[in-house]
């Protein structure tokens, strides 16, 4: 499916033409509008790209519409970074977890709800993928945009060297808020929408719960280090690569330690 272009009733993509490992297709920006209304919400602008940010302005006034505020998901260039050209071109504020990241704009949240000219989103502290990353549910439309909590295809990276646990949690209330809500989409940062939100946060959290049952496997059998972890979890891969599974399984190493899963020793070395 393009993405570019879709949505829901109230939520439209327009896609950033950054294309990348670390980006999928591009990063997705979000227009988001109340049918009939003026106001428009703008969810991560995307990066210093003046070309796209561009196409967003005028994506919105040729809807005779206007943008009342731009939201980050999180700090990342990719997804803010063109946010004060942004806001120089629209008038808008910048709103974000981030102080150094907002203009204008206040912070963002948990639980609050922003109204902005009939349009109501519901804001969820979702750290993880960074300390400061934040989903926003959109009743109206029984969708969830996720940024880079979740993605349209692949999985996350957890930036954050300590956010391995906040990040299960942030998986859970993504699920738990999903099911209760009976959310029929999640809108992420990259990649396509998708359609069908608990079998892909579950998805998620099996990943994490069966790479972490292999560390402490791992850790059982008698490795002792991280590296020793890595060359039994990831036996074979690329050596350019080491460095980061190592310290993808210390990560693992303090969080299981923390939940008792291993002996806190383990991690050491
Ligand atoms: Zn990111």
């Amino acid at each position: 499916m393009r993405i570019d272009g879709s949505g829901t009733l109230r939520a439209s993509c327009v896609l950033c033409p950054n294309p990348g490992p670390m980006t999928l297709d591009g990063t997705n920006t979000w227009v988001l509008r109340e049918p009939g209304s003026r106001g428009v919400v703008v969810v991560d602008p995307g990066p210093d790209d003046e070309r796209h940010l561009e196409r967003v302005a005028r994506t919105v006034q040729e809807q005779g519409a206007q943008v009342y505020t731009a939201l980050l998901t999180h700090h990342h260039d990719d997804h803010g970074g063109g946010a004060r050209y942004f806001s120089e071109l629209t008038g808008a504020p910048v709103r974000a977890v981030d102080p150094a990241q907002r203009i204008g704009g206040d912070g963002l949240a948990d639980g609050e709800v922003i109204e902005v000219d009939g349009l109501e989103l519901r804001v969820l502290a979702t750290p993880g993928h960074t300390a400061d990353s934040v989903s926003f549910h959109l009743p109206a439309d029984d969708v969830i945009l996720t940024g880079d909590t979740v993605l349209g295809t692949g999985t996350t990276v957890i930036a954050d060297p300590d956010g391995l646990g906040a990040y299960l949690d942030s998986l859970h209330r993504l699920r738990d808020l999903a099911a209760e809500t009976d959310a029929r989409a999640l809108l992420p940062g990259h990649g396509p929408i998708c359609t069908d939100p608990l079998a892909r946060l579950g998805e998620y959290i099996d990943h994490r719960e069966e790479r972490l049952g292999q560390v402490a496997d791992a850790v059982r059998a008698g490795a002792a280090t991280p590296a020793e972890v890595v060359a039994r979890v990831y036996a074979g891969i690329d050596p350019a690569v080491v460095p980061a599974a190592e310290a993808s399984v210390r990560a693992q190493l303090a969080y299981l330690a923390r939940r008792g899963d291993v002996p806190a020793e383990a991690g050491g070395a």
